[in-house]
């Protein structure tokens, strides 16, 4: 009998796993991946909103704004990649300027500091790369970016330090509502919990409806991108939106915590809750959206495309309560943008609805701080000179396009919550994330990790069960 359960350890998941390990309770995170940061909060825009768009009152503006302002302090006590680059809102049509004002107010209601509306030549002052065409922007410099990868992994490592335990691989199937606790069926096992957390992302409606009679709809809205190359990454400097439409932010253009330059995403309704492939249609969308920002934007560059789904109810809010007639059952659902930025708050506010459901006392020797590996492509001459002295693998350079080394990527499999996988390793080291797209170092990183999990190379996966690289084994890795 565990006292919390949380299904999911996407971003929400693992902030509420954080929080709640700074009190007396036994946690356990279950995952269908094999990895955290598998799902939605892998792939989307990577930005801290400064929270001027969303509704004054809604939970998601509220969630926001904290979440925002409490970044830059994580960023400090988990060691991820986080930057207060400040963000821009296009106007294109000096007739659609009100709008801008508009967005101010708004920002202002939320409690958003410092927005201001600049005039078009200010904005190409600040910006050389923006159109034209722009007559007017408005600019709010507490908008930020931050690594989504890093910033999940940072806290579901701090939380797993502080006694969380983590099952990943393992599906929840089905919740059972008992007498005073909840049985959770999940990979053929049965886990019972007095409470339990429902962050299942763009699945959420799925157990929400499993015990509750008040039906809930989440909409899988498919966003694409296009990445370029870390030579383009000062093309922006700022987080570069257009005015929002129905579907949200619009397209932006940005530069990435990890330097490169982003430009996404669109947004589709689709039914497919797995469906994230990429289009042609998107990416002609999306680049075409994008020109009308930036029109020298330098597609020669584009590295790779991607999708993340976002888990969009039609009432558009986030749902962070306990479920009416269903007692320790706790949402947090409709987690679609601002998620990310929110993910600080949110999971303080789900330690505060666990609190009034079962008070705990607070822990005495919580861990508040984690250090992030040695990052050699970031560290001066000195620095990358004594890591290699202690450690002669911090030499050895495996991913060339990014300069990540045989001592990153051990570090990664051996430290908390340790990478199994070669997507776990490019997300914890940034190997293979480069120009060559692991052309390279995908086999020296596949015989990294099989030599350090004592494994045979042909069953280390791109992602878990289904994903081999080499060619001779089934989906459970057993040869044919
Ligand atoms: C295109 C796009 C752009 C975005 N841009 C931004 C942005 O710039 N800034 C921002 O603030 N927000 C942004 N967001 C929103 C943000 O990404 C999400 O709010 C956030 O990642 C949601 O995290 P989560 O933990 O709730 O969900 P997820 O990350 O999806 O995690 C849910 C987890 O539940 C697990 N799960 C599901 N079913 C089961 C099951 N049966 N058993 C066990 N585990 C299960 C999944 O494997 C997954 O790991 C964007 C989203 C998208 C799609």
């Amino acid at each position: 009998m565990y006292d919390v359960i949380i299904i999911g350890a996407g971003v929400s998941g693992c902030a509420a796993a954080r929080e709640l390990s700074r009190y007396q309770y036994s946690t356990l995170v279950l995952d269908k991946c094999s990895d955290v940061a598998e799902g939605t909060s892998k792939a989307n825009s990577g930005i801290v909103h400064a929270g001027f768009d969303n509704e004054p009152g809604s939970l998601m503006a509220k969630m926001n704004v904290r979440g925002n302002a409490m970044m830059e302090q994580l960023s400090k006590e988990l060691d991820f990649p986080f930057i207060r680059n400040g963000s821009l809102v296009l106007c294109f049509d000096a007739d659609d300027e009100y709008k801008l004002e508009d967005l101010k107010k708004r920002g202002e209601a939320n409690g958003v500091p410092g927005l201001r509306i600049l005039s078009g030549d200010q904005v190409r002052e600040m910006e050389p790369n923006i159109s034209d065409k722009v007559t007017a922007a408005l600019y709010a410099p507490t908008g930020g970016i931050v690594c989504p990868f890093n910033l999940t992994i940072a806290l579901a490592e701090n939380a797993a330090d502080n006694g969380v335990e983590f099952r990943l691989g393992t599906e929840v199937t089905d919740i059972k509502k008992k007498d005073g606790f909840y049985q959770v069926v999940a990979g053929g096992e049965e886990y019972s919990a007095r409470v339990v957390i429902n962050a299942a992302g763009v699945y959420a409606d799925k157990f929400h409806n499993m015990v509750s009679e008040d039906k809930m709809t989440i909409i899988p809205r498919k966003g694409e991108y296009c990445l370029m190359d870390s030579t383009v990454g000062d093309f922006v400097h700022s987080t570069v939106f257009q005015l929002p439409t129905a579907y949200g932010k619009g397209v932006l253009v940005t530069p990435t915590v990890h330097g490169n330059l982003l430009t996404g995403p669109t947004a589709t309704d689709i039914d497919d809750k797995e469906g994230v492939n990429t289009t042609a249609e998107g990416m002609n969308e999306l680049l075409k959206k994008a020109e009308l920002s930036t029109p020298n934007l330098p597609r020669r560059e584009i590295i790779t495309s991607f999708s993340g789904l976002r888990a969009h109810r039609p009432e558009h809010d986030f749902v962070i309560e306990e479920v009416d007639g269903a007692p320790g059952f706790v949402d947090v659902a409709g987690m679609e943008s601002p998620g990310l930025s929110s993910a600080p708050a949110v999971g303080q506010y789900v330690a505060e609805i666990v609190q009034g459901i079962l008070p705990a006392e607070e822990k005495t020797d919580f861990i508040g701080t984690r250090k992030g590996i040695p990052q050699m492509r970031y560290a001066s001459f000195d620095e990358r000179k004594k890591q290699i002295e202690k450690d002669p693998a911090y030499g050895n350079v495996i991913c060339r396009c990014c300069t990540v080394t045989e001592g990153e990527i051990v570090n990664a499999i051996h430290r908390t919550l340790g990478a199994t996988t070669v997507d776990g390793i490019k997300r914890r080291t940034g190997a293979g994330m480069g120009r060559c797209q692991s052309g390279f170092c995908n086999p020296r990183v596949v015989e990294i990790l099989a030599r350090e999990l004592g494994v045979d190379e042909e069953q280390i996966t791109k992602k878990g069960p289904g994903s081999q690289f080499l060619e001779g084994y089934d989906k459970e890795g057993i040869r044919a």
